[in-house]
Formats: C-alpha cells, sequence, structure tokens
C-alpha cells in the first residue's frame, strides 16, 4: 500500500491537514506500506518556500515519516507537457482563450448552464474555433464520446466516504463533466492533470484526501482511462470543521498546528482534537 498526503504551500497547515496527513500515514503504517508527502507548487503566484518548510515541520512534529525525496511539482513540468501532447496528438485538447466572464454569458441562453464537478460545464465557444499559435490560452480537454469509446462506465471504488459513488457513461461525459482545463493559461497544467500523472508516477494505491476533493475524482478517472493509467482506491475521508460547522480553510490561521504548538499543545492533543 502506497498513501500520500499533497498539500499546497500556500499557508500554514491546520487542523484539517492534521487529520488528513494522519489518517494517511496511519493507513499505510497500519497495512506495513509506505507514506509519501507530495508538495503541490504549481500555483507559482501563491506557493512559498517559508509554507514549505513550515509543513516539513509540523508533519515531523506530529511524529509522521514519510520517504524521501519528496516530490515536488513545480519540478515536474516536463511530465504534464508530455501528458498535454499526448493528448494532443490524439485530438483531445483545444486552445481556449474565454475568460469567466465569457463563459458566464455563453451560459446565459437558454437551456444552457449545466454544472459539472469543475464548476459550469464548458459552453464549447472556443472548440469551433481554427486557431494557430496562440500562446495566451488555456488547453482543455476535447470529451467527445469517441474519445474515451474505450471506457464504457467511468467510477471508482471509495473505501471512506457514505457519498454515492458516480458511475457514468462514457456517452454521458460531455453532459456531466465538459471540457474541462487541462492546462490553465499561467500554469502550463492544472491541479486535476497533475494529481492524475503524480499519483500514479509515485505508485500510489490508496488515495485518502478530504471530502471536498470527492466530486473531482470522476474527472481524474476519466484522465486515466485516457493516459493509460492505473486507477487508484480513493478514501475520502470527513472534513474537520470549526465550531460553528463551517470547514476550515487556509485562512483559518487560528487552527493553524504552528498555532496550537506554540501554544503547547502536544502531537497527541492534536489527534484528539480532530477526533482520532
Ligand atoms: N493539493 C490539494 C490540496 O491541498 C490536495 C490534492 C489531493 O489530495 O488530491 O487541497
Ligand atoms: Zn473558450
Amino acid at each position: 500500500m502506497i498513501t500520500r498526503f499533497a498539500p499546497s504551500p500556500t499557508g500554514p497547515l491546520h487542523l484539517g491537514h492534521a487529520y488528513s496527513a494522519i489518517v494517511a500515514h496511519d493507513m499505510a503504517r497500519a497495512a506495513g506500506g509506505t507514506f509519501l508527502l507530495r508538495i503541490e507548487d504549481i500555483d507559482r503566484s501563491r506557493a512559498r518556500a517559508e509554507w514549505e518548510a513550515q509543513i516539513y515541520e509540523d508533519l515531523a512534529w506530529l511524529g509522521l515519516h514519510w520517504e524521501t525525496p519528496v516530490m515536488r511539482q513545480s519540478e515536474r513540468m516536463p511530465a504534464y507537457q508530455d501528458a498535454l501532447d499526448t493528448l494532443s496528438a490524439a485530438g483531445l485538447t483545444f486552445p481556449c482563450t474565454c475568460t469567466r466572464r465569457d463563459i458566464a454569458e455563453a451560459l446565459n441562453a437558454p437551456q444552457e448552464g449545466a454544472m459539472g464537478p469543475d464548476g459550469p460545464i464548458y459552453p464549447g465557444t472556443c472548440k469551433t474555433v481554427e486557431r494557430h499559435e496562440i500562446s495566451d490560452a488555456a488547453i482543455r480537454l476535447n470529451i467527445t464520446a469517441e474519445a474515451i469509446a474505450k471506457t464504457d462506465e467511468i467510477s471508482f471504488t471509495e473505501l471512506l466516504s457514505k457519498e454515492t459513488v458516480p458511475t457514468i457513461m462514457s456517452t454521458d461525459l460531455a453532459g456531466c463533466i465538459g471540457d474541462i482545463v487541462l492546462a490553465r493559461r499561467d500554469m502550463g497544467t492544472s491541479y486535476h492533470l497533475s494529481v492524475v500523472i503524480d499519483d500514479a508516477a509515485q505508485g500510489v494505491t490508496h488515495v485518502v484526501r478530504g471530502e471536498d476533493l470527492f466530486d473531482s475524482t470522476i474527472i481524474h478517472v476519466v484522465l486515466q482511462r485516457l493516459l493509460g493509467l492505473p486507477t487508484p482506491l480513493y478514501a475520502h475521508h470527513r472534513l474537520i470543521r470549526d465550531a460553528a460547522g463551517k470547514r476550515l480553510a487556509k485562512r483559518d490561521d487560528a487552527r493553524a498546528i504552528s498555532k496550537y504548538r506554540a501554544e503547547g499543545a502536544t502531537p497527541d492533543d492534536i489527534r484528539r482534537m480532530v477526533g482520532l
């Protein structure tokens, strides 16, 4: 068994991150498996070296052990580009110059506006336009039924969440997911593409992460099929919430692990606080 914790170094780790890391770590350890860490720093405008350093410090303090070297997504651009090239060569991508506002306006037309896991289903504006040599464009997945004809039913195995696992026929993918963004114009990749490629590259067998990512998983399975990558098992855990029942976010510095540490909490206190 190989599990991983994949934080973005864009703020302090809080109790929700601690819970996620501990669940993934303990699951691997209980099975005599391996726990990996991956730094998801593709958003260079938000990632900071200080936050990355703090991640290592907090996780070590919690008593977690991970394999080194740690994978950092900012060093993986060639792998993401290879995957984009493969999909492009198969005619499965197209450049898109739409802004959020263009998309919203296009969807204001009657009979449109379905929601997918990634927001409103893309209306297809740029799909039919012949464009050459645009450097400032996002790359979208051209999700035609033929593209995924080799994969009739798209689904996955869920080990923790009580949410209903979707099964989507390949012919329904265009309506359910749409032409998702594979590479953002400022990044050269996207969360979905990177996470799929790296989970496969690291041999992750059990993806342990929060339930907030449950709906994204079907997108990941589609990308795994298109790229010929294995689909791991998924374990989407409950989210840690504050007293008002709101899930914790990066800006909830009040619940930063470093703050509890500074106040004298022990790693066992943290485990208790997240119900472990
Ligand atoms: N980097 C993502 C986050 O910090 C997690 C990605 C994943 O576990 O798939 O929310
Ligand atoms: Zn577009």
